[in-house]
């Protein structure tokens, strides 16, 4: 039996070649060799860094008082390549790529091609992506895994923003804008679940992850006692301020890791507006914020609808293909001024927000008529107003 087709050598044959070595020490570093070259083919180039995420002595290392620079020089990025890859690591490893990769897709999709559902980062952008987001985790590792004061006083405060800020100083000025913009990125994600910000960053690539696929922020459990203020805002101010570099305004989720974004000529199929990166079309409607921005003000003031909406309505978008689903619902009933609407069209998200507002107004209304009063309409039951 060959092993793959990328290594044509006999399995028995490689153990055969294990077996005549020398002693255990010469086996182990065969092994150790083999694992970490596997370990390369699952995460690829960010592997230095997203090995410290799994091997950083978090329980060690990091308390309220531990000493910034200490916390910041533990186990670094390039460290010995024959170090064990234990099993307990190997597992972590796999989930954290998992999580890695699949906000890439979204990012992809988000800000380098909307009309791709299909990850089309190059191999480079990748990298810097993947870089920047096993940094973001190790970061959000480090200052979840310590009990915090009740009652944070100036000097603990002190202490802490020092801690973060070496941790993050270790990191040259490129690179330090590229994790700046995968956090906006998350942010965003956040900011499209309903998430306030503030609260739930901690939570890191894996909380976004997750808040993202269930589309709700019910999913994790907060960390609670995480002195949240300024959580990565603060010590990335401190270093723009200390390097001398002008900080971001424009918070392009793309700064520092594309090298060129996909259709930033696309005007609105309605208002001609150009839309840069954030038109909405079919393959970005699952990008859609699914809160309180679905029903127009008149409607959000009625408590009955907004009962209505909040318990039975939004419950069901619970994945972002259903949120996809649902958008497809409402262009199938596309009525009035929007009668005309091509589905397959991109439009600005204020043109978008407006038909998704009039749509929901007029879904709403089928479907109470449908339901004959609001208590009638059981939990979970979307009716498909397609057919
Ligand atoms: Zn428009």
């Amino acid at each position: 039996m060959v092993s793959s087709d990328l290594f044509p050598l006999n399995d028995d044959i490689v153990g055969q070649i294990l077996r005549f070595c020398p002693n255990f020490d010469t086996l182990q570093a065969a092994i150790h060799s083999i694992t970490r070259e596997v370990a390369y083919n699952l995460v690829g180039p960010a592997l230095p860094q997203a090995l410290r995420v799994v091997r950083y002595p978090y329980f060690d290392h990091c308390t309220k008082d531990s000493d910034p620079f200490v916390m910041a020089a533990a186990c670094p990025e390039v460290s010995d390549p024959l170090e064990v890859i234990n099993p307990d690591k190997q597992e972590m490893l796999d989930e954290n790529v998992h999580v890695v990769e699949k906000l890439e897709d979204i990012y992809s999709l988000m800000v380098k091609d909307r009309t791709s559902t299909i990850n089309v980062l190059t191999a480079e952008e990748s990298r810097r992506f993947r870089r920047a987001m096993y940094r973001i985790m190790l970061y959000c590792n480090i200052f979840s895994s310590y009990d915090y004061p009740p009652e944070q006083d100036e000097q603990n405060q002190r202490t802490i923003i020092a801690q973060r800020t070496a941790i993050l100083d270790a990191y040259p000025t490129d690179e330090l804008r590229q994790l700046e913009s995968a956090l906006w990125f998350l942010t965003e994600i956040f900011d499209i679940c309903g998430c306030h910000v503030e609260t739930y960053l901690p939570e890191g690539p894996a909380g976004a992850l997750d808040v993202w696929e269930a589309r709700s922020r019910h999913v994790i459990d907060l960390h609670l006692g995480v002195w949240k203020d300024g959580f990565i805002d603060t010590p990335l101010k401190n270093l723009w301020s200390t390097r001398k570099i002008a900080p971001q305004h424009s918070e392009l989720l793309s700064e520092g890791i594309l090298d060129f974004v996909n259709d930033l000529d696309v005007i609105c199929s309605q208002c001609a507006a150009p839309c840069g990166v954030a038109h909405y079309n079919k393959p970005t409607w699952c990008l859609v914020p699914m809160e309180d921005n679905l029903l127009s003000d008149n409607l959000a003031e009625n408590v009955s609808i907004r009962n209505y909406f909040d318990e039975m309505v939004r419950p069901n978008f619970d994945s972002p293909a259903a949120v996809e689903r649902f958008i497809r619902r409402l262009f199938a009933l596309r009525t009035g001024p929007y009668a005309s609407w091509d589905p397959t069209g991109s439009y600005c998200f204020p043109c978008f927000m407006t038909f998704v507002q009039y749509h929901m107004r007029v879904w709403l209304l089928r479907t109470v008529k449908y339901g004959q009063n609001l208590g009638l309409v059981d939990k979970g039951q979307i009716p498909n107003s397609d057919t």
